[in-house]
């Protein structure tokens, strides 16, 4: 029976975690960087040291493979994975654990010569983050990129994804190639750390997740009249920022109260315009995201913060645009797969809960074509996309054993 080395694990999260590492702790390594390629390279090395397949796609993702070494809906794959970019400054753990507890199960099979009926294989898709496209390589393995807004993709410091990717030696424009041919995955499961406190707090080992939440991103703009800030009575103003500032206050009650309890909202962009001291603000814009892990409450809380934003205009006598920017579906896991991982759970003796993800991961672009699934393991005081973000090795080492027995379950 294979088992997963703690050791090796922790060795290669630690060796991963010095690729844009940081003087004090925590990562810096965005897609495509330097730092990034040479872990890419890094990576590629271990995945062939350990007697496994190597390969990279034109979307950049990584896979390593035992038993095959491309994508064939004749021989189905049993994958699993993550991702090895970090956002700035954030920790060593987000997707480099599911990279790395993939890389460890596929090597534990392999020295065990046991030989399962389907094919496994580990990916670390590329650009998960987001620095210029959110989860692009599953969204490309997937099918589901935007071929036509690639020329323009960029981070929010203006750097075209096409120029960052040919830095690093790849194409964006064949990107698109990386979709793998229909029914060649057979399922999916992604191994991650919690990101939040629930599983901490509650002092369960294992997450067992149920639903991906669905966000909602709009872009709302309130126009108002800009007008000198000394020698207009202030009476007379049509502010657009406070506007804008009474909505985010009345939405964020909306969102609280009406919600379901899981709902969260945030407002983190906000600009003002002309943006000069001495000139009342003529023009404020907002980014207004939403989350859920239930479509109809999303779509009943946009409705309903959308009749607000009109009603707070109304009142101030401004006006209100409301432009949808993006707008992803909860994605529901497959049955089959947390069944898997319960039962993976019952077998090791691991108290595990079923739970929601609040975040945004791979493993929904991938239900989209397979049975998905994902497990989370602890996460200390729930701390993530920081530097400080860390959990305990025997915790990680438990969520690694509880995937190689899923992986070995879905591949029987
Ligand atoms: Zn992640």
């Amino acid at each position: 029976m294979p088992a997963v080395s703690g050791s090796r694990l922790r060795a290669r999260l630690e060796r991963l975690a010095r690729f844009g590492g940081l003087p004090g702790g925590g990562v810096t390594r965005s897609c495509w960087s330097p730092p990034h390629e040479e872990a890419r390279a890094w990576l590629l090395g271990e995945i062939r040291a350990a007697g496994l397949q190597a390969w990279v796609d034109p979307a950049g993702n990584v896979f390593g493979g035992l038993g095959t070494a491309t994508f064939d809906q004749a021989r189905p794959v049993v994958l699993t994975g993550s991702h090895i970019d970090t956002v700035p400054e954030g920790g060593m753990l987000d997707g480099a654990l599911g990279v790395i507890a993939g890389l460890e199960c596929l090597q534990a099979v392999h020295e065990s010569g046991t030989a399962p009926a389907r094919p496994l294989a580990v990916a670390a898709w590329s650009d998960e983050e987001g620095r210029y496209g959110s989860l692009f390589g599953s969204r490309a393995f997937c099918g589901l990129l935007d071929t036509a807004r690639i020329p323009e993709m960029a981070s929010v410091d203006g750097e075209r994804l096409v120029d960052a990717m040919a830095r690093a030696g790849f194409e964006a424009a064949r990107a698109p190639e990386a979709r793998a041919p229909a029914g060649a995955v057979a399922a999916y499961v992604e191994l991650h750390i919690e990101q939040g406190a629930r599983l901490e707090e509650g002092g369960v080992q294992i997450g067992n997740v149920e639903v991906i939440v669905g966000v909602r991103r709009t872009r709302v703009v309130f126009h108002g009249q800009a007008d000198h800030a000394g020698t207009t009575p202030m009476e007379r103003r049509r502010d657009a920022f406070l506007g804008a500032a009474d909505f985010a206050l009345r939405a964020r009650e909306l969102v609280v109260a009406e919600g379901s309890g899981r709902s969260v909202t945030n407002f983190g962009v906000v600009q003002v315009h002309p943006g000069a001291s001495n000139i009342v603000p003529g023009r404020a814009e907002l980014v207004h995201e939403m989350r859920d892990p239930e479509a109809a409450v999303l779509e009943a809380l946009a409705r309903k913060t959308a009749a607000l934003a009109q009603e707070v205009a109304r009142g101030r006598a401004l006006s209100v645009e409301l432009r949808p920017m993006s707008a992803t579906l909860p994605a529901p896991c497959s049955p089959r797969v947390q069944a898997a991982v319960d039962d993976a759970c019952t077998a090791l003796g691991l108290s595990c809960r079923r739970l929601y993800s609040a975040a945004g991961h791979d493993a929904q672009n991938l239900a989209q074509v397979t049975d998905a699934g994902m497990v989370f393991v602890p996460s200390q005081g729930g701390r993530s996309h920081r530097v400080d973000e860390s959990s305990d090795w025997a915790d990680l080492e438990r969520g690694a054993r509880v995937l190689l027995h899923t992986l070995l379950a879905l591949a029987r």
